[in-house]
């Protein structure tokens, strides 16, 4: 028994949110395919056999009016077909409901029902009855195996598809050599062992192959996470910021819509390290995270902590007027946050400065955050506590 104990892996927010399916999930989606797959083989191997009856009937007869009974025989069989490949047709493959499959191949089961049992009639009346038998019970045995590769994913639709023919073989069997009973029946239950045993092998590798599957999808997905995420804060880090900044830039010289940028460091950080503790700085940078991700929440603005004490907030979209407010958020949900600090020159309470300022046609990355840089850096040297937008 296979078991998978995360049923929903959610990657955190890295600008992109990634829920990636649940093992039950994939395994849902990936049988189903299979199935609808494995009608359609059914379906051409169906087509197949009947063509090589077809066949066999016209070339062993001279008698065009035997071929012709053949063809009406046949036409059941070739109705449910087109049926079903019309259907497979209109509606789109993976729409295919589940009660739609056991209706085609319950419909499929009983015209083969009804096929071999006219067969076994119409060569009898030429051939020997054990020869007639032999030939029918061939065809049967290849559709057993067919209908038993072409469902394994699910064992009842399997069941369901093979045990009619299986039953009917053994029950003209045993009508037409009552005194051999014991060789249908003990056929009949070897059959069936390896066909149920083959479906549990089969469906656990199948099974396995999916686990397989949705855990590389999870580590491909931690993997991003760990490349990303800033552990500390849980927010983008540096080189995840680089490359939406690449990106937003090369959107803005497309479009010509601005695209602000706010640097911001904490002020004294060090001082708050020196004096509460380097976990107490931790859980000051952690907050300020917080403030940043509530703060600038449109679908394509991203925070990232740049590098120690400083984050960024890169703002598509956005103009100067649209940076300040964000920037004047930011200073106030801070001070509501009251976050302690013993030994600011600014207060009792963390502080941030900020240097706010938008892309300008034909700036590189690099310029850009220079620019927001020496921002920032005026707004150190006018006193802390403050932001300046330019
Ligand atoms: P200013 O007001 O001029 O910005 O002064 P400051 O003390 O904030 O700036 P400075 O660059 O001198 O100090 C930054 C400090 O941030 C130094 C470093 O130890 C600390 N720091 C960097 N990363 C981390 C971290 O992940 N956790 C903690 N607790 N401290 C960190
Ligand atoms: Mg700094
Ligand atoms: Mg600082």
């Amino acid at each position: 028994m296979l078991e998978f104990s995360a049923t929903s892996f959610k990657v955190i927010s890295i600008g992109i949110n990634a829920n990636l399916p649940s093992f039950e999930r994939q395994l849902k989606t990936e049988t189903h395919l299979y199935l609808i797959k494995g009608a359609m083989w059914a379906t051409v191997i169906s087509l197949f056999m009947l063509l090589a009856i077809l066949l066999n009937i016209y070339l062993q007869n001279s008698d065009i009016s035997v071929f012709y009974e053949a063809i009406q025989m046949v036409s059941p069989l070739v109705m449910i077909t087109f049926s079903g490949a019309l259907a497979a047709y209109f509606v789109k493959r993976e729409n295919i409901a589940i009660w739609g499959l056991y209706s085609y191949l319950f419909l499929l089961e009983i015209v083969w029902v009804y096929l071999v049992w006219r067969l076994f009639h119409f060569s009898s009346d030429k051939l020997p009855s054990y020869a007639a038998l032999a030939g029918v019970e061939s065809i049967i045995d290849i559709l057993v195996l067919t209908i038993a590769i072409a469902f394994f994913p699910n064992r009842n639709l399997m069941l369901m598809g093979v045990l009619p023919l299986m039953v009917f073989s053994c029950y003209e069997r045993v009508l037409v050599v009552p005194d051999q009973y014991l060789f249908p029946l003990t056929k009949f239950f070897c059959f069936l062992a390896i066909i149920v045993s083959g479906q549990k092998v089969l469906s656990s590798w199948f099974n396995k192959a999916i686990l397989r599957n949705v855990e590389k999808q999870y580590l491909l997905a931690q993997f991003r996470r760990l490349a990303l995420v800033d552990s500390l804060t849980d927010i983008s880090n540096r080189r995840h910021f680089d490359e939406i900044l690449l990106q937003e830039i090369r959107a803005s010289e497309r479009t010509g819509h601005p695209l602000g940028l706010v640097l911001i460091d904490v002020d004294y950080f060090k001082r708050l390290n020196d004096s509460a503790g380097h976990q107490s700085g931790d859980e000051c940078l952690v907050e300020i995270a917080k403030i940043l991700t509530v703060t600038a929440n449109r679908p394509r603005d991203l925070a990232a902590r740049y590098g120690g004490e400083e984050f960024v907030l890169l703002l598509p979209e956005t103009d100067i007027a649209g940076c300040i407010e964000i920037a004047e958020a930011l200073k106030r949900k801070l001070a509501v946050a009251k976050l302690p600090h013993p030994d600011s020159d600014i207060g009792s309470l963390v502080t941030i400065s900020q240097g706010v300022t938008l892309w300008k046609e034909g700036m590189e990355a690099q310029e850009l955050l220079e620019c927001a840089d020496s921002l920032l850096y005026q707004a150190k040297s006018s006193g802390r506590d403050r932001f300046i937008a330019a």
